[in-house]
């Protein structure tokens, strides 16, 4: 079976490492040569996956496509779906997803608990309301890791808010932020992952690592996986989502977002679960019965983030540090330049016990780095 992936990033990358265990003949298209996954797959092809023709001309060679990013051309692939190519996730579960007005407008439509929004095209529009407030704006499209969304406390922020059509969302007080990762197959069978907790600096409001499975009441736990399978169910279609919720401090369940695909969330998943999101979704798309989703042992996952204020070629500090922790598994994106905020890398740590996970995980976050190579080394 040949099949493809729009994308080639981190994400693409992990898939093809699963990809490897499987009889299958993989393809990436990305506009970067050197990006993390050019390498791994068997034929990569340089091309923009937002454009109708690239997308529609690596797709038609193709028995199955996915995507490891939204932002790609959607009419393009649903004309491969029309063709006989298997689009998975569909294109119409996709086009719901890419767009924040449209997938908030779907939450309402499933009677799911998502906070409650007002559609603004403009700022003018935004301008008006100012009632609303406390609120976070949601730019429609485009938007990613946190681009794209913008929290206005009060009238003084609101020049803040994006001048394009976007979602004004109320503020939630949110206890704790979860994320479950669910496969669904070609016959509609649903296979859920333990809940994945996210955990803050709450100085600097930055993700730190995720927990799994999240510590969060029983009663909690079966709200949030009731929510995220209507969810699923309801975009109709195969492949894997990450369904994104908040818990408030009053323990109500909302939707944050949906991903209809391998996540940021699921990294663990490689070495904390029988059966990872990564090799789920191969199984998914080549038609075999879906895998184990159970965890081994409890994990954190740690992203390995761009230092600030670095940019240039990678050097990793603290590298041969964390290589001699026991339980913890690196792995780095190979990509060659670092700049804030990018994500380089990230680490898992299994343990069964949650102490063991949040000491080594903090240890990790204070000692690698993605910096950049040191002048003193250069001039050697
Ligand atoms: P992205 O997809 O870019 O990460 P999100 O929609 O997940 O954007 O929002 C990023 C973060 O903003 C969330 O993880 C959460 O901490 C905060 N946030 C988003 N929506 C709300 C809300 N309605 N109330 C409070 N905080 C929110």
């Amino acid at each position: 079976m040949k099949a493809g992936i729009l994308g080639g990033g981190q994400l693409g990358r992990m898939l093809l490492q699963a990809a490897a265990n499987y009889p299958v003949e993989t393809f990436v298209m990305e506009n970067d040569d050197e990006c993390p996954a050019a390498h791994l797959c068997n034929h990569f092809t340089k091309g923009n996956i937002n454009d109708y023709n690239d997308v529609y001309n690596f797709g038609k060679q193709l028995d199955a496509i996915t995507i490891e990013i939204e932002s790609v051309n959607v009419e393009a692939l649903q004309k491969l779906e029309e063709e006989g190519v298997k689009v998975y996730p569909k294109p119409s579960s996709l086009a719901i997803i890419k767009n924040k007005i449209l997938q908030k407008n779907f939450y309402e439509s499933i009677n799911v608990p998502s906070p409650a929004f007002i559609i603004t095209q403009n700022k003018n529009e935004l301008k008006n309301q100012k009632n609303f407030l406390p609120a976070v704006h949601k730019i429609a499209m485009g938007g990613y890791d946190g681009r794209g969304v913008v929290v206005i406390k009060n009238e003084r922020e609101i020049d803040n808010g994006f001048d394009a059509p976007a979602v004004l969302e109320k503020m939630i007080q949110i206890k704790k932020e979860i994320s479950l990762i669910v496969a669904v197959n070609e016959k509609g069978e649903t296979a859920l992952y333990p809940a994945v907790e996210m955990i803050f600096n709450k100085d600097f409001n930055l993700l730190q690592y995720q927990l799994s499975p999240a510590d969060i009441d029983e009663k909690i736990l079966w709200k949030a996986e009731a929510i995220a399978l209507t969810v699923v169910k309801n975009l109709n279609s195969p492949g894997i989502f990450a369904v994104e919720l908040f818990i408030d401090t009053s323990d109500n369940v909302w939707v944050n977002e949906t991903a209809p695909r391998v996540h940021n969330s699921g990294h663990h998943t490689i070495e904390a679960n029988y059966c990872s999101q990564f090799d789920m979704l191969w199984r998914i798309l080549l038609g075999y019965p879906l895998g184990n989703t159970k965890s081994i042992l409890s994990s954190a996952m740690i992203n390995l983030i761009g230092a600030e204020g670095y940019s240039g070629n990678v050097h990793y500090e603290g590298l041969e540090e964390v290589l001699k922790i026991d339980n913890a598994f690196v792995h780095l994106y190979g990509k060659k330049q670092t700049r804030a905020g990018r994500k380089m890398g990230h680490v898992t740590v299994i343990s069964n016990q949650t102490q063991d996970l949040i000491h080594k995980a903090n240890f990790i976050n204070r000692t690698l780095k993605a910096k950049t190579i040191p002048p003193s080394i250069l001039s050697i």
